[in-house]
């Protein structure tokens, strides 16, 4: 079987990685790719939203199947476009994608299936979002309704803050059309954590739990970015709160979305708080997430491709996956001045001392090969990931392996699975 894989980033690696250890697999092509996936599939330079010459691509190469890293060409109709061309595809429609397209679909989806969310209020008009900000108070959270590159959502602590959120979206376009509409949210507080499940869209199965880390600096400060590093399990998901998840949360909307002639078929990711009331949602995703897909995935015993292609024929067995019980970590290695602007072209060394590790493994993000070197191309350059025996071993080894890796100005947070440690949590899926 010829696969293609779209993206360019650790979660494309993570799933390059894992589509190469099926024996059904004969070769992959990955779009546009990266140097650490350069080693397992031939690169392709087209880019994720071109779904026009991805679908010209996949058909001038008899791809059987392609799979859909990143939410752009989802939202833009990446599957819609190749199931018109007789092309196999892994994931959601654009209509079912608009849960994470439309933040304001996301949540009248919620509303309407009654699942359990924090109170928003929709605006079209600045006035009329500023005035209820007043009227309000803080703290609030602005969200842009559009994709925003994962920047539009906005914590503000302040009234002054909620309206400079406000206008940096609605008047000044900073995510332009993205911005034409926002959601104004009531802030929860709580530990926060990723639910990602497969589904054909009537039949469902979780994956393991996990946790990201979103703000750049420890402790959960600075600015929010793409996210800074994941373990697996989250401990905060026991098992009884998996099950409260699925039936208050996964399963309703999944049920809601086929009823509506909208069937879900793909990956599906609830970004939860949990508060004191239980879990609420905070965004869906269409997709892996992005570290999660590195704490995840590993741990995944069964061979995807299996998995994929049962959900495309809607016919995804109900039965629990095989997971590794070793917990996994992801620490991402980052360019100086992440989540702002950073340089590139910065010489990546160490990555040779790894060789064929089993329980270490590197998943490139921003990375391109520079002649044979490896030279950083991104914000997110590495993700460092292992397996252990239990959880903070897992975090200790993932950091030692980092400690061997190096590029000018290389960041990392130093407090990765912080909450897990403390919690002594070993071996919950
Ligand atoms: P998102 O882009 O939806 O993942 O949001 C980015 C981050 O904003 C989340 O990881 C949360 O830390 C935070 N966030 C989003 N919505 C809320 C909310 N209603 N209350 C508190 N924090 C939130």
């Amino acid at each position: 079987m010829k696969v293609l894989v779209v993206g360019s980033g650790g979660r494309e690696h993570t799933l390059v990685w894992k589509i190469d250890q099926s024996p059904r697999v004969d070769k992959i092509y990955c779009a546009p790719g990266n140097a650490g996936i350069s080693g397992l599939a031939e690169c392709i330079d087209i880019k994720p939203d071109d779904i026009n010459g991805l679908a010209d691509f996949a058909a001038s190469h008899q791809i059987d199947l392609t799979i859909v890293g990143p939410e752009l060409p989802l939202v833009k109709g990446i599957v819609d476009l190749f199931e018109s061309r007789g092309l196999r595809i892994f994931g959601p429609t654009s209509q079912a994608a608009l849960l994470e397209g439309s933040k304001v679909f996301s949540k009248e989806v919620m509303l309407k299936y009654g699942v359990p969310t924090a109170k928003a209020e929709i605006f079209s008009s600045s006035k009329e979002a500023k005035d209820y900000i007043r009227a309000k108070g803080a703290p609030l959270v602005v969200k842009a309704d559009g994709l925003a590159g994962g920047k539009g959502v906005m914590v503000c602590h302040t009234l002054d803050e909620a309206l400079k959120a406000v206008e940096a979206i609605m008047e000044k376009k900073i995510f332009g059309a993205s911005g034409n509409r926002i959601l104004i949210e009531d802030c929860l507080f709580g530990e926060e954590a990723s639910f990602i499940v497969f589904t054909d869209g009537e039949n469902v199965v979780p994956m393991v739990s996990s946790q990201d880390h979103k703000r750049i600096y420890d402790g959960d400060k600075g600015p929010n970015t793409g996210g800074m590093g994941a373990y697996s399990p989250a401990s905060v998901v026991t098992k009884d709160l998996s099950e409260k998840i699925m039936q208050e949360i996964i399963i309703p909307v999944v049920n809601g979305l086929a009823a509506e002639g909208k069937r879900y078929k793909g990956v599906l990711y609830a970004g939860l708080i949990i508060t004191d009331e239980g879990p609420k949602v905070i965004e869906f995703n269409v997709r892996c997430g992005d570290p999660e897909s590195q704490a995840v995935i590993p741990r995944l015993k069964d061979d995807l491709i299996d998995i994929i292609s049962d959900i495309i024929d809607g016919r995804l067995s109900t039965k629990s996956l095989n997971w590794d019980e070793r917990p996994c970590a992801c620490i991402v290695c980052a360019s100086e001045g992440y989540p702002g602007p950073y340089q590139k072209g910065k010489l990546v060394s160490g990555l040779e001392v790894f060789g064929n590790a089993e329980d270490i493994v590197l998943f490139h993000a921003g990375t391109k090969l520079s002649g044979r070197k490896v030279v950083t191309d991104g914000g997110r350059v590495l993700g460092v990931t292992a397996l252990g025996e239990d959880i903070k071993e897992t975090i200790d080894k993932a950091y030692q392996a980092v400690e061997k890796i190096n590029f000018e100005g290389m960041y990392y947070r130093k407090d990765i699975g912080y909450r897990a440690i403390k919690q002594g949590a070993v071996k919950a899926k």
